[in-house]
Formats: C-alpha cells, structure tokens, sequence
C-alpha cells in the first residue's frame, strides 16, 4: 500500500515539479496522463488536440488505493506530463514514476494553488487514521478551486511545450468562461442546498460544502481511512434519529451494506455520490459530475 513510499521519493517528485524542460517541438503532440480522471478531463478543456491524454484512476475507484500496476508504469514510460491530485492523495504516483523510469517526465501536483482546508493541528498518529494528515486532499469538488487547478495545468503545458503557450491559455480561458456560466446556475441553488444536512461515509465533501453552503454533519468512518467500530455505528444511528439527518451518503467504491443498514435503522436514506468524472452515469464531465452531487442530495433532502 502506498503508506510505506520513503520520503525522499516524494521529495523527488517534488522537485521535479518546478524542473520542468521544454518538449522538443518535433516531438508532436504533448503526452499526458492524469492520476485521476478529473484531472484528465480539466488537461483536455485546456489542451484540446495538441495534447493526447489518459488517466490512472477512474471516477469508481477510491482514490486513496490504487494498486500499484505495471501497466500503470508502462502508461507513464511514454508520457511527457503527469498531473497528480497531491496532498498525499496518490500518493501511489510515486512508485508509478519511479517504476516507469521516464527521466524525462514532468510531475506536475495540481495541489501547488490551492489552500488546504482541515489542516491537522497536532501530529496525528495511525489512531486517527492517516490519510488527510496535510489537510483534505478532496479539494476538485469545489468549483472555486478549479481556475487554480486549471492555472497549474496551464502553467507546464505552456512550460513543457512553450511554442503552443498562448493556445493552452486561450483553452484555459474558453473552459474557465463555460464553467462560469454553470456557477452561476449552481449559485442559484444555494438556498436550497443551505438546508442540506448529510452524514457522508468518508471526509469527502469539506471543499463542496464550502462552496454550497450545506452541511457535511459526520462520517461512517471513525476517521479518515479508519472503518467503523460497533460503538462508533451505535452512536452514529443515535445521532442520526435524535437530529433528524435525512442523508448518509456514500461513494461507488464504498461498501452500501453500512450505509444501507444505517438508513433501515433510523429511516434516513443512504444515497451515492460519485466524487469524480465517470464514476456515475452521465458524469462524464466536471460540470455534469457537480450537477448530480447538487442534484441527487436535493432530491433526498425533499424527499422525492
Ligand atoms: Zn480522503
């Protein structure tokens, strides 16, 4: 599993962010590939057809576990640009990179503009489970952050391949410009999304809920990464019927039988939220992905 990557490896991919060379023009189209399929989707927004790219992880698998493949190598052995999620996320990418032994790979984390929300105040140890210990990697969800993803993004496609900087710019800018007309639509469930109340199965949705205004009241988990103890569930199914919350929301890859027996015993109804492009049907897009999120826990707050 990808706890035991030494430090100095990370440090490595690190540095290897702000090391970036310039592509050979005659090298043709930029390859990338993504750690995630968000991410692929923001790279093609602002790369279009000068850029070829593909990803590692899909929107049904949990982020925080992805074995460490061959062919995942074999995928970077090729490319040019690799974006990573960051803040100890994928932390898989780094035997990925190290494993596709490609010097000439640029390892790009897309965390570098971002502000990290839930930044741990003390040293958590295994007790506390250690998955978000440089504060909440699951930052994409939040629209607000996307024109910082998407600059990074913008920032090693021009570096990497300098000749078509002012076409990966004016990608960037035509994406930021669709996804404004979405916010604004988004922005006008606000209101409603105020009165959303939800227990979710991992701490997923800090970001999201900042930006809707509803209210991610709890987690499955005892913490991040940790399953749930018996005493953990009976105190949660407590809460769950003295509050009256209505949602415990779970993920593709997170186990509903939890979730499902929570809401058979307070009433409260367990739903899916994909948190990444793909992992639902018709979430093929960042825009569709947020849509249904919105979408679905309005319809479960209503009832309906
Ligand atoms: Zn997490």
């Amino acid at each position: 599993m990808q706890r035991s990557i030494p430090r100095v490896l990370a440090l490595v991919i690190a540095l290897t962010t702000v090391a970036i060379r310039p592509i050979p023009a005659e090298a043709g189209k930029l390859q990338v590939v993504a750690s995630t399929s968000t991410l692929a989707y923001f790279a093609k927004q602002i790369g279009g057809d000068l850029i070829d790219v593909g990803f590692i992880a899909g929107g049904n698998r949990d982020l925080h576990y992805i074995e460490v493949l061959p062919s995942y190598m074999l995928k970077l052995r090729k490319a040019d640009v690799y974006l990573t999620i960051g803040l100890e996320l994928d932390m898989w990418s780094a035997p990925l990179v190290d494993g596709s032994r490609n010097s000439r790979l640029h390892v790009i984390n897309c965390a570098g503009d971002i502000v990290p929300m839930e930044v741990p105040q003390f040293k958590a140890d295994a007790r506390y489970g250690d998955l978000h210990r440089f504060g909440n990697p699951h930052y994409w969800v939040d629209p607000d952050n996307v024109p910082a993803i998407c600059g990074t993004i913008t920032k090693a496609f021009s570096t990497g391949d300098p000749q078509h900087a002012g076409a990966y710019e004016a990608g960037r800018d035509a994406y930021l410009a669709r996804l404004q007309v979405r916010k604004a639509m988004w922005d006008s469930l606000k209101p409603q999304m105020a009165d959303v109340r939800f227990i979710s199965y991992h701490n997923t949705w800090p970001y999201f809920c900042r930006y809707f205004g509803c209210k991610s009241v709890g987690f499955v988990e005892e913490f991040a990464g940790v399953s749930p103890s018996p005493s953990h569930l009976a105190a949660l199914i407590d809460r769950i019927r003295a509050e009256k919350i209505p949602i415990v929301a779970y993920e593709p890859f997170h186990d509903k039988r939890i979730p499902e027996m929570l809401a058979e015993k307070t009433g409260c109804r367990a739903i899916m939220l994909p948190s990444s492009t793909g992992g639902a049907p018709g979430t093929d897009t960042y825009e569709d992905l947020i849509d249904t999120i919105v979408r679905t826990l309005l319809a479960a707050t209503k009832g309906t």
